[in-house]
């Protein structure tokens, strides 16, 4: 396709983003949508890399997402809940590496609940150390209830995926409890109110998932003003019912109707959008992408558009298990190990890790809330 926009442009229309999305060519994304996105990021957050340390507290769910491998009905995976010591000690290490964040992700697990989830948030509040730690919480669709206890026990901030903008393929993967259907937007509206800082985002080439569908998500991340974004390619899991599909690598060349690739490229391009369309955005080179590319992905997902790292804190006797999708890039990172490597690889790219809690950038400055 022809390349006529101008390099500092700001592609919030839906048919730019569609046409970016559409860009083959190397040299004229690097030009037009990497570039741009680079200087977005370093003029509204910086050259801080916030670095959030993740504990996967447990790998039981309730669920039977055609996605993930953490699934019910995936009888294959050993299950494992981490215990409140175990976790406390997580929180500890991510303290001691000078992490302002940890995150506490979770399958949809009943298992941790309301009261458990509370003590533990309000425990790693209290911690030692000149400012306490933030609290994520990615536990979930959870009821009013339990989210008003954690906001009270200390939790700062939720992340939750609405995978994807259109309705009916989510439903269709993801399909709904008894009880009702899922509506993770007005979860996170409500989460909004309670006072949470939210996170959202979305898997990219999970089958079925046009091009349109994609503009849609991102235009949607900037309508639901996120605090953070968190995008990745789907990876297949030989467990799921949508185990079988291939990675693509060909991107569609046209029609709202072609389904988007899982591509290492197509997932730079949807943060580079990402960090146009939301500039003050806290966005995540994620796991998955690291996944994908274990030489380069975590740095080039930086250099174009993201300013967060998620370094893995299970503990190595659970990582395994908590398996999304096969092969994750983190498997075998020791924390402290990962973490000096981290420091270099930053340093290359002329990047430095984020100080403190490394909230939401205010509204037009870049200093931190
Ligand atoms: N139970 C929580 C956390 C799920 S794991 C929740 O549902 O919010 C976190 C994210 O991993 C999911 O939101 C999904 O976007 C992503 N994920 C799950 N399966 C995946 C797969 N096969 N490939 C890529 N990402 C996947």
């Amino acid at each position: 396709m022809s390349v006529a926009f101008p390099m500092r442009m700001v592609p919030m229309e839906k048919m730019d983003i569609f046409c970016f999305l559409h860009v083959e060519d190397a040299s004229a994304l690097e030009r037009i949508l990497y570039t741009p996105a680079d200087q977005c990021r370093r003029h509204h957050v910086g050259d801080e890399v916030h670095l959030r340390g993740l504990i996967e507290v447990s790998n039981h769910c309730a669920r039977q997402c055609l996605y993930c491998g953490l699934r019910a009905p995936n009888t294959a995976l050993p299950r494992y809940r981490m215990t409140r010591e175990e976790i406390l000690s997580s929180a500890r290490q991510a303290r001691e590496l000078g992490y302002g964040t940890v995150v506490l992700q979770a399958g949809e697990d009943p298992g941790l609940t309301g009261p458990f989830v509370a003590d533990v948030v309000s425990t790693i509040k209290a911690l030692p150390g000149e400012v306490p730690l933030a609290v994520t919480l990615s536990l979930g669709e959870r009821n009013d209830e339990d989210l008003r206890l954690w906001r009270q026990a200390g939790a700062d901030r939720y992340l939750l995926r609405f995978e994807t903008s259109n309705a009916e393929l989510f439903h269709r993967i993801h399909p709904p409890l008894p009880g009702g259907p899922s509506d993770r937007i007005a979860q996170l509206r409500r989460m909004r109110e309670m006072g949470y800082e939210i996170g959202s985002g979305t898997m990219i080439g999970v089958p079925g998932q046009t091009y349109a569908d994609l503009v849609n998500d991102i235009t949607l991340f900037a309508e639901l003003e996120m605090e953070m974004i968190g995008v990745g390619p789907f990876l297949p899991h030989p467990h799921t019912p949508l185990g079988a599909t291939q990675p693509q690598t060909a991107p569609a060349r046209d029609g709202f109707e072609m389904q988007v690739p899982n591509s290492e490229e197509m997932t730079y391009k949807v943060i580079a959008l990402t960090r146009l369309a939301c500039p003050r955005a806290n966005i995540p080179s994620t796991t998955a992408l690291a996944t994908l590319n274990q030489a380069q992905g975590r740095e080039l997902g930086l250099q174009r558009g993201a300013n967060v790292v998620m370094p893995n804190l299970t503990p190595p006797c659970y990582r395994a298990m908590y398996e999304i999708y096969p092969a994750k890039a983190c498997l075998y990172e020791a924390p402290g190990q990962f973490h000096t490597d981290l420091l270099n690889r930053l340093a290359a790219i002329g990047r430095r890790p984020g100080q403190g809690q490394g909230s939401a950038a205010a509204p037009d400055t870049t200093t931190r809330r």
